[in-house]
């Protein structure tokens, strides 16, 4: 039980890769607060399945205005989170010269300035508790960039560059923070890719196969846990060997 008594906050917990982490962290003991945008189908058996250990909040994190207050609401209904997993995350593609700003900003909102108020409204609390692990999810987009997904790169990119800063401000007070870089992952964000161009992707990756929400979900259980102490600001890729 390497999460014993632990609380932790996910966004993006009802499907892909928000759902495995949920599921792993539970099976390692922990409590859960779940965030999505809707209930997701079977809640009722799942939350009997965690005998009690999730606990689910509907919200639309891309409604700026109201992610502070909801996020205060929770750390006080939880007493404390020892874990946030900054999860959530939307794609609205298009060429660069084709994208209205309507879909660059949307993106920019829910992926990038959502997760910082998140870090930064549960960052204080574990501040005052100094202790807490902040897990942000980036994506090697965020690092090499990609045609057709400037928005989304760049909010990547930025959800990278906040995660080392807010590291550099936390870390003398017991507060780590970290990112992880995952590179294709089968979850219904890529499920719209087929033929031609996931024979291309698949063709880059060393490991030959797309990840999985699990192999995603044992990156951020070790950042969660006591075993990656000594590790902050980092962001650790795991995309099967495509960027190395
Ligand atoms: P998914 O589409 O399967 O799930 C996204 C989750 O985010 C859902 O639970 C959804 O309800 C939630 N969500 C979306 N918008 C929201 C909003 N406005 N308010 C509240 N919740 C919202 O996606 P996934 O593939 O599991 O991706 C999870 C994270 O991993 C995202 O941040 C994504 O950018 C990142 N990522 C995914 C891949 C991949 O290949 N799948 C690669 C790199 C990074």
């Amino acid at each position: 039980m390497r999460l014993h008594d632990k609380k932790a906050l996910i966004t993006g917990a009802s499907r892909g890769i928000g759902k495995a982490i949920t599921d792993r962290f539970i099976a390692e003991g922990a409590e859960i607060w779940g965030i999505g945008t809707k209930e997701p189908e079977g809640l009722a058996e799942w939350i009997a399945e965690t005998k009690g250990r999730l606990h689910w909040v509907c919200a639309d994190l891309g409604d700026l205005e109201q992610v502070e207050a909801l996020v205060e609401g929770l750390i006080k209904e939880s007493g404390a989170f020892d874990i946030l997993v900054n999860n959530a995350g939307i794609t609205r593609d298009n060429l660069s010269f084709r994208m209205n700003l309507a879909d660059f900003q949307k993106v920019i909102d829910v992926n990038m300035v959502s997760p910082f108020i998140i870090a930064r409204t549960v960052g204080r609390a574990m501040i005052r508790q100094r202790r807490g692990s902040i897990i942000n999810m980036a994506s090697v987009v965020g690092i090499h960039g990609n045609g057709g997904q400037a928005n989304y790169a760049a909010a990547k990119a930025g959800v990278i560059a906040f995660t080392k800063s807010l590291a550099q401000e936390a870390a003398s007070r017991g507060v780590r923070v970290n990112a992880i870089a995952p590179g294709f992952i089968s979850t219904d964000m890529t499920k719209a890719m087929t033929g031609e161009a996931k024979e291309k992707t698949l063709s880059l990756i060393p490991l030959k196969r797309m990840g999985t929400p699990d192999d995603i979900a044992a990156a951020a259980l070790f950042l969660a846990s006591d075993e990656s102490e000594y590790i902050t600001g980092q962001v650790i890729p795991v995309d099967g060997g495509m960027f190395m």
